[in-house]
């Protein structure tokens, strides 16, 4: 039984399209994310999914049982959390966790509160205006507020990027817990792939208006529908003609060789493919080198080496690459 699925959907704005043709599903249980560059019309999805987007095309089903489209709403069971977190400045910690509990009455209400205050570790916080919280306080107020009444669809707008690079890691480990011990399904948008790779089950990309590859993070990464994929989710380097030769890969046209970055080496230890360095530079986890290949035959590439490597000795290297290392893609 699937929680989430979007058929088809497209949506103009005036006479500007942004989005057509998406299509994906959410099965029970899994965390999806949606990765795209700033205005690919990801927080759109999210809307429509919580039928605060009116006329569009397509349509989403929501646990089978509901159905939303152009004109018709359906929010029962989803719990949206907005990229700024939308708390209540007026209302403290407490009281906006309670906020969406209208059918318990107080005893019951309390009691819930009293539940998530300790889950989410903020009962110290408890009675303190959302003005006094850190950023990361603030998001589990949202968090929290939104799990209180028991969603079965999670909606999250780039949850992470207000907070920091250490409590966003830590972040994220802890969400994916929660959304995974309450089986929820959930969608969350992003820019950063990082994010996406380590949260989710799967991952759709935005490319072109449309949705140009969804599978888990290990079947994007290792075959990437086209070269915007590949540089997308880690660095790369394209391979020169010259090298992909000696591999004995023909390219067709619109066609590139490439390979991830932690699979590229060069070595001192002579192995087939010999070249001369014209140009190194030091990156920290890796060099860049301009390369010959034979005189007039230059390339850049970025690569691995051993520490005990040194430049100066030799302009002699070789590249130590392994055929079942480099995928061919579109371009
Ligand atoms: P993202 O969340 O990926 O940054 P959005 O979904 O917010 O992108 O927006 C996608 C595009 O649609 C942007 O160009 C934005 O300006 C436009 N857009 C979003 N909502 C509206 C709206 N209600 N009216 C007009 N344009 C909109
Ligand atoms: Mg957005």
């Amino acid at each position: 039984m699937f929680g989430i699925k979007v058929n088809n959907f497209g949506i103009s704005f005036g006479n500007m399209e942004i989005l057509k043709e998406v299509s994906f599903s959410v099965q029970e249980g899994e965390i999806v994310t949606i990765l795209g560059p700033s205005g690919s019309g990801k927080s759109t999805i999210l809307r429509a999914i919580a039928s605060l987007q009116e006329k569009f095309e397509g349509e989403i089903l929501l646990n089978e049982t509901c159905q939303i489209s152009g004109n018709q709403k359906c929010n029962k069971d989803i719990g949206y959390i907005f990229q700024d977190y939308a708390l209540f400045p007026h209302l403290d910690v407490k009281e906006n966790i309670g906020f969406a509990l209208f059918n318990l009455n107080a005893i019951e209400k309390q009691r819930r509160v009293d539940e998530l205050l300790k889950q989410f570790d903020l009962v110290e916080h408890r009675n303190k205006q959302i003005h006094e919280l850190s950023g990361g306080q603030q998001q589990r107020v949202s968090i929290a507020r939104t799990i209180a009444y028991n969603p079965k669809i999670l909606l999250l707008d780039e949850p992470f990027s207000n907070l920091d690079s250490l409590l966003r890691d830590k972040t994220k480990l802890w969400l994916k817990d929660i959304i995974k011990k309450l089986g929820l399904s959930a969608i969350l948008v992003t820019h950063d792939k990082k994010e996406a790779l380590s949260i989710s089950d799967k991952i759709g990309i935005l490319q072109n208006k449309t949705l140009v590859q969804f599978g888990t993070p290990q079947e994007l990464f290792s075959q990437p529908a086209n070269l915007y994929i590949a540089k997308f989710l880690g660095d790369i380097n394209i391979l020169p003609q010259s090298i992909v030769q000696h591999f004995g890969i023909t390219l067709q046209e619109e066609q590139s060789a490439i390979i991830r970055l932690n699979k590229t080496f060069v070595t001192y230890h002579p192995t087939a493919i010999k070249l001369h360095i014209k140009q190194v530079s030091y990156c920290g986890d890796y060099y860049e080198l301009v390369l010959n290949f034979s005189e007039h035959n230059t390339f850049f590439i970025k690569a691995n080496v051993s520490s005990d490597f040194n430049f100066s000795d030799n302009s002699t290297i070789y590249l130590d690459i392994c055929a079942s290392d480099i995928l061919v893609v579109n371009t």
